[in-house]
């Protein structure tokens, strides 16, 4: 990963770049100083939330594990990299999808909201196999209706809410005016794009949702509903912090990739995400993040999500 650090930054530097970071930056129109400073007053507006349910997480996952709170290591977390939250409940989110198929139900959530998503399912690759990227997203492929989604789909409330997710920037895709010439046929802004397909994730995170599609009956919404909440109103915490974490990281790897990244790493986990460092060497970390959920691309809107929490 260094070694491609490295030559990423050589390119950069041809254009007249400082490095990698800058250039992406410039592409995406964003200005450093700016972002940065937005980061930072998004630290200062979610610390106490954050901390709030980081407290109540250890709490429970001590409890579930039998250790106590203060001993928690990063893998005692219900993910890799604690950028999801978890449930907290003992309420089943994934039990009301068994059976289901998510394809046709988001489909036919799309067309309840007058959006054709047949199109791409028909030309998408929806479920697991061997040797397949276990990822998601969508391609527009010819900038003229070949709208193609990679997904993983599982019957769980996860794919759920990557499914629209996916799809919301398929039907984004598609529905871009066709008589633009070409170099015009792209989504507009990574922002917009990435809020709309956000918030249609959001809805697999709410209750109102699984009772509207017909997955659970009153009894069963009422159950499902304070934790559902709680996790929703985590989920954009929780995401917030594990974007600070991201940023800094990328930036400071790129201005210099031979510093010691795991300190870095791990400097970075603890400060912003509360998370402890193991005091055994934990090597794999850093390169691993490089292959985790994709970041960049989602950040946007999960920031909105996150200061709307606020
Ligand atoms: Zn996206």
């Amino acid at each position: 990963m260094v070694r491609l650090v490295k030559l990423s930054n050589e390119a950069a530097v041809k254009l007249g770049f400082r490095d990698f970071y800058a250039l992406q930056l410039a592409l995406n129109e964003q200005d450093e100083t700016s972002l940065l400073g937005f980061f930072d007053q998004l630290d200062a507006l979610t610390t106490a939330s954050f901390t709030e349910a980081k407290t109540r997480i250890d709490g429970v996952q001590a409890r579930r594990l039998d250790v106590p709170a203060s001993e928690l290591m990063p893998w005692d977390y219900t993910d890799r990299f604690f950028q999801e939250a978890p449930n907290l409940s003992d309420v089943d989110m994934d039990a009301p999808l068994a059976g289901k198929d998510i394809g046709k139900l988001v489909a036919s959530f799309y067309r309840g909201i007058g959006l054709d998503a047949e199109p791409i399912l028909a030309r998408s690759d929806l479920y697991e196999h061997k040797g397949k990227n276990p990822h998601a997203f969508s391609q527009d492929i010819d900038r003229n209706g070949d709208v193609r989604a990679l997904l993983n789909i599982k019957p769980n409330q996860t794919w759920l809410g990557t499914t629209p997710h996916e799809l919301g920037h398929g039907v984004h895709e598609y529905n871009i005016n066709r008589s633009l010439p070409n170099l015009l046929r792209v989504e507009d802004s990574i922002f917009a794009t990435e809020g709309f397909a956000m918030m249609m994730e959001r809805l697999a995170e709410n209750a109102a949702f699984y009772r509207a599609m017909a997955l659970v009956d009153e009894t069963t919404l009422a159950k499902l509903g304070a934790p559902m909440e709680e996790k929703e109103r985590m989920q954009g915490l929780i995401f917030s912090r594990w974007t600070q974490v991201m940023l800094r990281f990328e930036k400071d790897l790129y201005a210099n990739p031979e510093k010691d990244l795991d300190a870095l790493w791990w400097r970075l986990v603890e400060r912003y995400q509360g998370i402890k460092r193991p005091a055994v060497p934990f090597r794999s970390a850093a390169g691993s993040a490089a292959n985790s959920r994709p970041s960049s691309s989602r950040s946007p809107g999960r920031l909105v999500q996150a200061m709307a929490v606020e």
